[in-house]
């Protein structure tokens, strides 16, 4: 949960670009916001037909003009079971839209499902229907889209369909629902400044220009400020935004295991679009994701005893040996991307010794004369915008021809043992023991799947051949060691879908659009970490004693965030994101799998301009 969330939002309340600004940006996180009615939009009067009894949430108003003045498109998407069950008509049902229009300003679309539980339609929350509807109505995809909500089922429908999910709790909210949801807001004018904040992220600080900073290393120790160049920045130019950057070598740092490698891959294309060259410090554990990002020139690998988790003491000679190797490199620049919870500062010393001049980190700590771009980051942004908004920083935004989605090079063919394209894949293994998928569950995930009529490939690396075997039984197809992560992303490339833990394949199935069931432990907050702009479902109890520990083994007894989930909530996530059982004998064109051919249900369009 996000608790500094309403500080930060009103520190950026300026920030608010007009239309006019927009146009010859780089590519945006979000075209269109789309919002729960009842207890989002105006107060929760149940089955309400009557216009007289509309009353808007505080602050809706004035929130919504931001967003509209933003240039960001604005939907309504509400379940009214109501007209299924006959408590009020669709006239009733106009007239009270009207009303919120009148008091709320206009809508660009209205998206109503009128049936109720039973009727089984794909657009009744939590089914992701109405947010696809909203977002082809105006123009655009979900993945573009952030939703607004009050309970569980917006945030659930949202992530089902691509797009960020925010939860704006009431007093009827559940705190599980809470607990699970990537992001939480105290209210709708704070979910609505986050929108604009994160949006803003992307571009390059504008106020001050690319190297007309203040001299402000009497700023940079002060804790309001998201970003700072600190000392003589006019002496260490960075790039100006005209291809003066083209020229310069740029190293982009990013240790720690494959998942973070790869969620740091939009960062760093922003930054191959301005430099010259690029090249990646990773560790060994990174290596292979490294090898497979788009922009890297030349990989580097060395082990950084301040960031592995499985560190070695620190050895003089061999940091001796780092600087000299840095030195080689002979980089006119860094950027040190780093999760929220490690530091970039060790790093900058050495690549100060080495040389570099300008160097680019996220450091909550006192940086000194270390950084040059001292750039700071609320805690719960996605990993993978984190590090967007950290080159954007430094000069680097995400160029026009670029999107901010994971993407990878292009990948061998799979094994011909995955068989064809549209199975699911089942990844029961992790790095880090507890963010992986109980044994005993994941067989249970195999069987129920299979029985369902799902192909099931089961996948793991070389150490987890037993665990691969054992999962896999008579039911699904075993993987296991076979694949290098190379192999591997061609395998999730062909799924209609991945089940995985909080683990390197959620974000290769980022990277390919495929939709994802993440078993997810919250070790670590789920909002950072989980599966970005790809159809997601969550399970797992979020509230489970190993919460935000970020223990690598699981510090509880018998695991129990993952080791209490029904295999069949997996073949009810799979219904809900869209994903059919695909006997053996069909034969579906490769091109017809992944998030774009999901079906798009008939929706009933009702009041407002939308109609
Ligand atoms: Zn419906």
């Amino acid at each position: 949960m996000r608790k500094d969330h309403g500080e930060a939002d009103q520190r950026r309340s300026a920030g608010v670009l007009a239309d006019a600004d927009r146009a010859g940006a780089g590519p945006v996180l979000f075209d269109a916001v789309l919002l729960d009615r009842d207890g989002t939009l105006v107060e929760d009067v149940p089955y309400n037909g009557d216009p007289d009894k509309v009353r808007p949430m505080p602050g809706a108003r004035a929130a919504l003009d931001r967003l509209r003045a933003a240039g960001l498109k604005l939907a309504v998407v509400t379940n009214q079971s109501g007209l299924a069950r006959g408590l009020f008509t669709e006239t009733q049902l106009h007239r009270v839209h009207r009303r919120i229009e009148a008091l709320l300003g206009p809508f660009d679309s209205w998206q109503v499902c009128p049936h109720d539980d039973g009727d089984g339609c794909a657009c009744r929350k939590p089914a992701p229907g109405l947010v696809h509807v909203a977002a082809h109505a105006l123009g655009t995809v979900p993945a573009r889209c952030a939703l607004i909500g009050d309970i569980g089922r917006d945030v659930t429908a949202a992530l089902a369909a691509g797009a960020a999910g925010i939860l704006v709790p009431t007093p009827v909210t559940r705190a599980q629902e809470i607990a699970a949801a990537p992001w939480v807001a105290a209210d709708l004018p704070s979910a609505v400044a986050e929108i604009l904040r994160r949006q803003d992220s992307l571009r390059p600080p504008a106020a001050t220009g690319y190297g007309a900073a203040s001299a402000g290393s009497a700023i940079a120790g002060v804790g309001d400020v998201d970003h700072v160049e600190v000392g003589s920045a006019a002496a260490r130019p960075g790039p100006d935004g005209d291809g003066a950057g083209r020229g310069r070598t740029v190293l982009v740092v990013r240790s720690d295991s494959a998942g973070d490698v790869l969620v740091t891959g939009p960062g760093i294309r922003a930054v191959a679009a301005g430099a010259g060259r690029v090249v990646l410090l990773c560790g060994p554990r990174g290596r292979a994701a490294a090898e497979l990002l788009p922009g890297v020139d030349e990989v580097v690998e060395h082990r950084l005893p301040w960031i592995d988790p499985a560190p070695v003491p620190v050895d003089p000679a061999e940091m001796a040996a780092l600087i000299t190797r840095l030195t080689a490199l002979a980089a006119d620049e860094a950027v040190i991307f780093t999760s929220f919870h490690q530091s970039p500062l060790p790093l900058a010393l050495l690549l100060r010794m080495a040389g570099v001049a300008r160097i680019a980190a996220i450091s909550d700590d006192y940086p000194g004369t270390l950084l040059d771009v001292r750039h700071r980051v609320p805690s719960g942004v996605p990993e993978a915008e984190r590090a967007l908004s950290l080159a954007a920083a430094a000069g680097y935004p995400l160029p026009q021809t670029d999107e901010p989605h994971l993407r990878l090079r292009p990948v061998p063919p799979p094994p011909p043992e995955a068989g064809e394209p549209g199975y699911v894949v089942l990844h029961p293994g992790s790095a880090a023991p507890a963010r992986g998928c109980p044994p005993e569950l994941a067989e249970r995930i195999a069987r129920e799947l299979a029985v369902a009529g799902h192909r099931v490939v089961v996948t793991g690396g070389p150490q987890e051949r037993d665990l691969t075997a054992r999962v896999a039984g008579r039911y699904a197809r075993d993987l296991g060691g076979r694949t290098g992560l190379a192999e591997l992303a061609a395998v999730v490339a062909g799924a209609g879908a991945v089940v995985v833990g909080n683990t390197g394949p959620a974000h290769l199935a980022a990277a390919y659009g495929v939709p994802v069931v993440s078993l997810f432990a919250p070790t670590v907050p789920f909002g950072q970490w989980g599966p970005w702009r790809v159809p997601t479902v969550r399970l797992g109890d979020a509230s489970a004693a190993c919460r935000d520990t970020r223990a690598a083994s699981c510090p509880v007894p018998g695991h129990p965030c993952l080791s209490g989930v029904e295999p069949g909530a997996v073949v009810d996530a799979l219904r809900l994101l869209g994903v059919p059982p695909h006997p053996v004998s069909s034969h579906r064109p490769v091109a017809l799998v992944g998030a774009a051919s999901r079906a798009v249900p008939a929706v009933a369009s009702s009041g407002g301009r939308g109609r």
